[in-house]
C-alpha cells in the first residue's frame, strides 16, 4: 500500500484493539495501547498505538493525537530502559509499504538495542513464543510511571 488510500477498519492492529485478536498487553490508557512485536527484533521490541485515530501512518494523524501518542512511546520507552537495562533503544515509525510498513494503523516500534547483538529482520522470522512475550511485557509494565 503506498501512502495514499484509505483506512481499513480490519487492519490487524485494529482487530487486536477491538480484542479479536490476542496480544501481549504492555499498557493501555484512554488514548494510546502498547503490545509486544510478535517478530521481536530483539528482547522486548513492543508497538504502540493510537486507540481512536484512524491514521494509517504519520502523514495522515491529527498533530493532537500525534502528541498523545508520542507521549506514550516515550513512556513505555523509558519504561523499557528501566524493565530490561539496554545499552540503546531505537524507536522506528514507516510510512507507506515501500518504506517497510506492513500494518496500516499508525504505530512506533521501541526496539531495545544490546550491544554487538545485531537487529534480527523486520516482520518476519519465528513468532515469539507467547508465554516469553507475556513475561516482558509484565516486567515492563511493571515500570510505567
Ligand atoms: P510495520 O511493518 O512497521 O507496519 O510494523 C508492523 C509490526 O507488526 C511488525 O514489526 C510485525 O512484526 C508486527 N506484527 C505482525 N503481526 C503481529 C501480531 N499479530 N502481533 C503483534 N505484532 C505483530
Amino acid at each position: 500500500m503506498s501512502l495514499d488510500g484509505a483506512y481499513d477498519p480490519d487492519n490487524l492492529f485494529a482487530r487486536i484493539l477491538r480484542g479479536e485478536l490476542p496480544c501481549a498487553k504492555v499498557y493501555e490508557d484512554a488514548d494510546v495501547f502498547a503490545f509486544m512485536d510478535i517478530f521481536p527484533q530483539s528482547r522486548g521490541h513492543l508497538l504502540v498505538i493510537g486507540k481512536a485515530s484512524r491514521a494509517r501512518n504519520l502523514l495522515d494523524v491529527e498533530p493532537g493525537d500525534l502528541a498523545k501518542l508520542i507521549a506514550g512511546v516515550q513512556r513505555l520507552a523509558r519504561a523499557t530502559r528501566a524493565a530490561l537495562k539496554p545499552d540503546g533503544l531505537a524507536v522506528s515509525q514507516f510510512n507507506g509499504a515501500p518504506a517497510g510498513q506492513t500494518v496500516f494503523h499508525l504505530h512506533f516500534h521501541v526496539i531495545p538495542r544490546y550491544a554487538h547483538e545485531p537487529l534480527r529482520g523486520h516482520a518476519q522470522g519465528t513468532a515469539a513464543d507467547a508465554d516469553e512475550l507475556a513475561v516482558l511485557a509484565r516486567a515492563i509494565a511493571a515500570e510505567i510511571d
